[in-house]
């Protein structure tokens, strides 16, 4: 049996892979990716390996997440057990040498990467298996738009969700069903980072004003974070309702360290515009 592992590709950039996760692509014999995993990062696989494209896509989805999990676990079967550090020698054909299973997801594979089912799939067929972290979209994005997600002047916490709602497999339309933000968490100290947030900025523009954000707080698209193709996008909460779709993968950043103004923006009018978080500190006793 050989062990799985369950590896982040980082934001696109193949220059942004931990060193682990290079060296395994480059030894790699089998591959499960997802679409987001970019080509620049699929290169780094030897042509000879096996790669399979488990890509999910809003709407069409090709493979569905109890597949993909029986899809690990036989090639996870198959293995022989050997190292990768350690090829059979002599050995030609890939399906016979492969020992290892590589599950390639974009970003972080912990985060919004389905990881938890995958993991729990494996523990119950008693398949080893490692993850190794990758660079998440939101860390990519701040270090692509030079902003710091909890820059002290403005920022105490960092918010990390998602507009879809991506857990009925009922609905095909992933945006269909209400996200479920928790709102109560987010107060004028919070960096916001949403993940999918849809093609309907005005809809997500909407719910940041209901849920008691600044009209004017400040809020960055970035799409396509450290790819050739990246795009960055200042705005406001309120102005987001009519910016251009910008084209997938996006995220949206919102709160005050969203700007390279942050100075000026805390000096001005932020104390008037304070919102008290909702949810009261723990006691620590
Ligand atoms: N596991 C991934 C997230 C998968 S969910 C991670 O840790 O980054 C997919 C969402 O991630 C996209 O809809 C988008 O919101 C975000 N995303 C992924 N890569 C991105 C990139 N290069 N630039 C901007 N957003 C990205």
């Amino acid at each position: 049996m050989g062990k799985v592992y369950l590896i982040g590709a980082g934001p696109g950039d193949p220059d942004l892979l931990t060193v682990k996760a290079a060296r395994l692509l480059q030894r790699a014999t089998i591959v499960l990716h997802d679409s987001l995993v970019s080509r620049e990062v699929l290169q780094l696989i030897p042509r000879e390996a096996e790669i399979i494209d488990v890509g999910k896509r809003a709407g069409q989805k090709l493979l569905t997440q109890d597949e993909i999990n029986q899809l690990l676990i036989s090639y996870a079967n198959q293995c022989s057990g050997r190292s990768l550090d350690r090829p059979a020698a002599g050995s030609s054909d890939p399906s016979t040498t492969h020992t290892e299973v590589i599950r390639l997801k974009g970003g972080d594979p912990t985060v919004f990467g389905r990881a938890g089912e995958e993991i729990e799939a494996l523990r119950r067929a008693n398949i080893p298996f490692e993850i190794v972290p990758g660079i998440t979209a939101a860390l990519g994005a701040a270090a692509a738009a030079g902003i710091s997600l909890t820059d002290r002047r403005a920022a105490s916490q960092i918010v990390i969700t998602t507009y879809s709602r991506g857990s009925d497999p009922a609905t095909a339309d992933p945006f269909a069903v209400t996200p479920n933000v928790d709102w109560a968490a987010i107060s004028n100290s919070t960096t916001l980072v949403l993940y999918m947030p849809g093609a309907d900025y005005a809809e997500v523009s909407r719910r940041l004003i209901e849920a008691g954000q600044p009209e004017d707080l400040p809020c960055v698209i970035v799409s396509n974070a450290t790819s050739p193709h990246q795009k960055i996008r200042w705005t406001t909460v309120s102005a987001l309702a009519s910016e251009a779709k910008l084209p997938a993968p996006a995220l949206l950043i919102v709160g005050r360290v969203a700007t390279h103004e942050i100075q000026e923006i805390t000096a001005t009018h932020w104390a008037a515009n304070r919102k008290e978080p909702q949810v009261k500190p723990a006691t620590i006793s």
